[in-house]
């Protein structure tokens, strides 16, 4: 980065900044778009607080994001404020003007954005909230801003959700026209919001729901922790959101998912507070492409190893275990054979007729290697003869926890033998060619995995849910399975 005269400053305010990934996000997209500023974290105690943003300004510091302990605190040292960061009680943004700071909450804005790109939809939906905090009120004033029916607020400290719940009661609710009061009385707009103690979550009726986790429990490394555990609560859950986005896959999303409903954390809402920030503060927009950029960097630094590789010979099941585990775990699923047929815009088929068994290792490795620089929190299945190659185990480790789906030659031999796309497999003795392929693979998948799995028997729920189990995931009930 060339810093000059020119450079303006962006920050972050907070105690403690150690940890926070905001400068990864801003100094990238500074860089991707060429603007020159550079974001800094700086720890500021409480009783500094307004000498900090004083300090700031007359420094020239063009805007700061604000976090714990000061989101709310900040707001007495600023000029002006926006609408929805007073009714959420929060800034995470300052945004300079000629005058002092103006505070915006881009986290709500943030969680908008995610649920709009994940498709769901809060008009007129039976909505529960898991806390009542910070996160738990800007997900409360985001639900009524897009016209949710009603919004149950269930927290451990029951007096917290009644707060919460009084403190949104003003809150405007949508209208086709946008944000605006739809003429309902103050007391209308206060029954949407129902406060209740976190174990009375038994008188919820309604049978779809959708469901923000907004607690710190099930944060990293507290991996196993789940607010609730009720199955018959969890199976009314059409669409589960945890604020959560460390771990990856939560065990409250797990729960989402085993009983049948769409999980998400929200990697995406971190993202998108600090892209709008970042649009606030430099009045530019920020291109799609650089976002998704971003977003896998972003990926990369929080989960740096959460990809699954599945390796084994055809047949094994590879390809409908990934995706399975792709569904439970609410992951993408990539299979490297598809990706090699759109690098090359040729079938495999045709690549072998072509060009050659070499040809197409070559491009294996080629595959491995794009995808070891951006692919995370992914499940990945590879073609039969991925690992021949001594560098491919090696990549292969890298991109992920490497698992090898095992089966007999015969198991193989029977699941197989219709198949007439198998080039390797075209061959006068299939069954001959099969164990020949076999007695020079099997050291090599040996050596390549972190871990084997017996996939002789034809229950692929059984080979699926080791897996969950080697991945401290647990074990996913039979329901999603049967398919
Ligand atoms: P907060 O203000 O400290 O609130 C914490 C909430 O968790 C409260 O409702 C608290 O209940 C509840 N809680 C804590 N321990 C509990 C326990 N053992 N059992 C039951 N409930 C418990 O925190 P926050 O700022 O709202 O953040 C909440 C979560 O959202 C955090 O994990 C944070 O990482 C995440 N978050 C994510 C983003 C994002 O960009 N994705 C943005 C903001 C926050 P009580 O009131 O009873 O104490």
């Amino acid at each position: 980065m060339n810093i000059d005269g020119t450079t303006r400053t962006i920050g972050l305010i907070g105690n403690p900044v150690e940890h926070t990934l905001s400068p990864l996000i801003h100094n990238g997209i500074s860089e991707k778009m060429k603007q020159a500023s550079v974001y800094l974290p700086f720890r500021v105690e409480e009783e500094g607080l307004g000498r900090a943003v004083q300090g700031a300004y007359e420094l020239g510091i063009l805007g700061l994001n604000v976090t714990v302990p000061h989101k709310n605190g900040v707001m007495a040292y600023l000029t002006e404020l926006d609408e929805a960061a007073a009714r959420i009680g929060a800034v995470n943004t300052l945004v300079r003007t000629g005058q002092g700071y103006k505070g915006y909450n881009t986290d709500w804005l943030g969680l908008r954005r995610q649920i709009h790109e994940d498709g769901v939809s809060l008009r007129d939906q039976t909505v529960v909230v898991f806390g009542a905090g910070g996160a738990a009120k800007a997900v409360v004033y985001l639900c009524l801003s897009e016209g949710a029916h009603k919004i149950y607020v269930l927290n451990r400290t029951r007096a917290r959700a009644e707060q919460l719940a009084e403190s949104m009661k003003a809150v405007c609710c949508y209208t086709e026209k946008g944000a605006a009061d739809n003429g309902q009385t103050g007391a209308d707009k206060g029954q949407r919001v129902i406060p209740m103690a976190l174990a009375d979550y038994g008188q919820i009726t309604e049978q779809e729901l959708i469901v923000f986790q907004a607690t710190s429990i099930g944060l990293a490394p507290n991996v196993n922790e789940v607010v609730l555990e009720d199955a018959a609560f969890y199976s009314r859950v059409r669409t589960g959101i945890d604020l959560i986005y460390n771990p990856a896959c939560t065990r409250f999303m797990q729960m989402v998912s085993e009983y049948g409903g769409k999980a998400y954390n929200a990697r995406k809402m971190l993202l998108y507070q600090g892209v709008i920030a970042y649009e606030l503060w430099h009045s530019v927009k920020v291109p799609q492409d650089v976002i998704d950029d971003i977003d896998t960097q972003l990926k990369r630094k929080l989960y740096p190893k959460d990809n699954i590789v599945l390796i084994g010979f055809m047949g094994s099941g590879k390809t409908t275990v990934g995706k399975l585990l792709a569904e439970i775990l609410g992951r993408d699923f990539l299979d490297t054979d598809a990706c090699i047929e759109q690098m090359a815009n040729k079938t495999i088929s045709a690549i072998f007729a072509e060009e050659g068994e070499e040809a197409f290792r070559r491009l294996e490795t080629c595959v491995l290697e794009k995808l070891q620089d951006t692919v995370s929190g992914t499940i990945l299945a590879t073609g039969g003869g991925m690992p021949i190659r001594r560098e491919n185990a090696r990549l292969l480790r890298e991109i992920g926890t490497v698992y090898y789906l095992k089966a007999a030659n015969q198991v193989i031999y029977d699941r197989i033998k219709e198949n007439t796309d198998r080039p390797l497999l075209q061959d006068v003795d299939p069954y001959g060619k099969i164990c020949e392929l076999m007695r020079q693979r099997e050291p090599l998948y040996d050596a390549a995995a972190d871990k084997n799995i017996d996939t002789n028997s034809n229950d692929l729920s059984d080979v699926v849910n080791q897996i969950l189990q080697l991945e401290g995931k647990g074990k996913s009930s039979n329901r999603i399975l049967e398919v």
